[in-house]
């Protein structure tokens, strides 16, 4: 007998996409996929994380930007619930999509409405943010070297061309041993580096960027003896804008860095790279995390990632 999804994934486990992915059979699931996809491709709008409940479980949500349109989706082995109709065939798909039209027509005012609104609170916060800042910079200005202050140099992304490159050489049955090692290295220090930083940052250390010392401390401001400074606060920022690993996926890719660290042949290597893209692409096509996996190894716009990822799918 299968466990139930309550049972299946408990409030300690909440369920990644990869998870959904082997609860239900491929029917279903097949139709979680070209539901997700359809949603991002028509109304922009993906699954948010998911929500406690003690009757039902996981709970899922689908908006944009932390606002909501539709809530409650429930998951169970024969389908997923949307406001009451089981998903699971031809028939109930198509009602749902037609569900889905109509309930953004009523509701799309209201929703883009609420974004709006949203983001011109925080608009505000920011600024009223900054100018706590500069006065707090000020004070700081005898100390500072311009030249050494909040420089960051975090690991480097991906070189897209060159996973073109390794795809379409493996593709021809040719292993590219340097450049397997390459791209999976550059994983790999993305991975390994998003994961320490971000324990570190937990204890409100940060990781000299220079010399690779540990920089703690209760001030804002740190010095390090190898002449770099830096803002605790700026630090942060600048790992959350690069896009550092960590977050929703991060059991992905600390499992990335332990079988990355025992493999050793071309195809060993090779396969955990593969892993890791089609994670990207599921990240992608069912926005169970805020921002797909990918963009946190490749540059560019979502739009641009999104595009490089599917290709990259759809062409293995
Ligand atoms: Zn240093």
């Amino acid at each position: 007998m299968q466990k139930s999804f309550k049972e299946r994934f408990p409030k300690n486990h909440r369920p990644e996409i990869t998870d959904l992915e082997g609860f239900w059979n491929e029917d279903v699931h097949t139709l979680f996929r070209a539901f997700s996809e359809q949603i991002l491709q028509k109304y922009d709008l993906r699954f948010g994380i998911p929500l406690w409940t003690e009757t039902y479980g996981w709970t899922y949500r689908i908006g944009k930007s932390g606002v909501f349109l539709v809530k409650g989706i429930r998951m169970e082995e024969n389908g997923f619930i949307v406001d009451g109709v089981t998903i699971h065939d031809k028939d109930s798909y198509s009602w749902l999509l037609a569900h889905m039209e109509e309930i953004y027509q009523q509701k799309k005012d209201y929703f883009l409405g609420r974004i709006a609104e949203k983001n011109a609170r925080q608009s505000e916060r920011n600024k009223a943010r900054i100018v706590r800042e500069k006065k707090e910079f000020a004070s700081l200005q005898s100390r500072i070297d311009p030249g050494q202050y909040n420089v960051f140099c975090w690991p480097e992304k991906l070189d897209i061309h060159k996973l073109n490159k390794l795809y379409q050489s493996d593709a021809r049955g040719i292993h590219d041993e340097v450049l397997v090692d390459e791209i999976g290295l550059t994983l790999y220090l993305r991975c390994k580096y998003g994961k320490e930083d971000a324990e570190r940052m937990d204890k409100n250390i940060i990781r000299c960027h220079g010399c690779g010392s540990e920089l703690g401390g209760e001030e804002d401001f740190r010095q390090c003896s190898c002449g770099r400074q830096y803002s605790y606060r700026e630090y942060r920022r600048s790992y959350r804008r690069n896009n550092m690993p960590t977050g929703a996926a991060a059991k992905t890719f600390a499992t990335f860095i332990e079988e990355w660290e025992s493999a050793k042949t071309y195809q060993e290597k090779m396969l955990l790279i593969d892993t890791l893209l089609h994670e990207f692409h599921l990240s992608m096509i069912s926005g169970a995390t805020h921002r797909p996996v990918a963009m946190n190894f490749i540059d560019g716009s979502r739009e641009r990632v999104d595009q490089i990822i599917s290709q990259l799918a759809r062409n293995p």
